[in-house]
């Protein structure tokens, strides 16, 4: 009897060990396959860079359902930034729309991080609230799809631009930010800061929040997220000194390597009724996404989650040399942003 016992215990220590490891090595298999895939995007979006046809070849998004916006959200606490002052924008006309739960302010000092696939100090969504971000933008037609989709809904997200792409369409990112999305900085090239040494790796997230804040002729959020998520250590500790807030995702939706805008919504939806809530990352740059977010949003709706929208207490501080090699690159820069009155004013008649 003992040694049945013994026997039968040794049995279901075995069945533990080996669903234990099993488990563990599915974990495993998924972390390698989500790092390879990022691999593969940041590569994707490096080679688009060099040439740009590849994704201006996308079909024209047929537009989506209409209805305009208003926003529920409570702004109060956070101050708006002077482009978001200067446009006006249209009341929310849906009453059944998504909406905004709520609006954070983050103090990005010391450069704090977000987002459990990488930080796990600081949880602050409730049960079923989500951050929706975009990343790789602006780009032409999928950009102003996704801006639309939300406008729909009177709902909000944050936006992690490419500086290359700010400066090749920044009426694109003006009509984010005039729209009262966040807009923080993902690099100027999208390239793998862990594989550059760290000095040309600062340049990269030096010239990326300058293209930004050229393009919107004003500083916006001090939020960063790291190309493929790959964040070196020096980096983290660099960004800590530039009081730069670092998002990195609960959910990635891994929309890049998506084909079909169901898809998308279906990768979204299942991510998050395991989670309960989360940051979510999509693109913006992508077509798929782009289609997808009319029904995505409505499922969101439907399933009683809350948008919560992020904000940063201080815009980011950009440097004034990096300032100076987009504006002579491009031949703009805040200047050229201000309005006559401030330029020029009649002193003596
Ligand atoms: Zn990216």
């Amino acid at each position: 009897m003992h040694r049945l016992k013994i026997l039968v215990t040794a049995g279901a220590v075995a069945v533990a060990v080996a669903v234990i490891s099993f488990t563990l090595s599915r974990v495993l298999t998924v972390r390698q396959t989500e790092t390879s895939a990022r691999a593969a995007e940041s590569e994707l979006i490096t080679g688009t860079l060099s040439s740009r046809q590849t994704a201006l070849q996308l079909e024209p998004l047929t537009a989506s359902a209409p209805t305009p916006p208003v926003v529920s959200a409570p702004r109060a606490t956070v101050p708006e930034s002077p482009i978001l002052n200067s446009t006006s924008r249209p009341p929310c006309g849906n009453p059944d729309a998504l909406g905004v739960s709520r609006v954070v302010e983050i103090d990005t000092a010391g450069g704090p991080g977000f987002g459990f696939e990488q930080f796990k100090a600081y949880d602050f969504l409730g049960e079923r609230e989500v951050v929706l971000t975009f990343d790789d933008g602006p780009w032409p037609g999928n950009t102003l799809a996704v801006l639309k989709a939300l406008a729909d809904q009177c709902t909000k997200a944050l936006f992690f631009p490419i500086g290359k792409h700010a400066m090749w369409h920044p009426e694109l990112l003006k009509q984010v930010a005039a729209a009262g999305h966040t807009v923080g900085s993902h690099t100027w090239s999208h390239v793998d800061l862990s594989k550059l040494p760290v000095e040309q790796a600062k340049e990269e997230f030096e010239k990326g929040a300058s293209a930004v804040r050229a393009a919107l002729g004003t500083s916006e959020a001090s939020f960063f997220r790291f190309p493929g998520l790959r964040s070196p250590p020096e980096m983290l500790t660099y960004l800590g000194t530039r009081n730069v807030g670092i998002f990195s995702t609960d959910m990635d939706s891994f929309d890049f390597k998506i084909r079909k805008a169901e898809q998308v919504v279906a990768s979204v939806m299942t991510k998050l009724k395991k989670r309960g809530k989360g940051i979510v990352l999509l693109h913006d740059f992508q077509h798929p996404t782009a289609l997808a977010l009319p029904e995505l949003l409505a499922q969101l709706k439907a399933g009683g989650y809350k948008i919560v929208q992020v904000r940063s207490k201080d815009p980011v501080t950009t440097l004034p040399e990096y300032d100076a090699a987009i504006t002579k690159e491009f031949g703009i820069g805040a200047a050229s942003t201000r309005s006559i009155a401030n330029v020029v004013r009649t002193v003596s008649e």
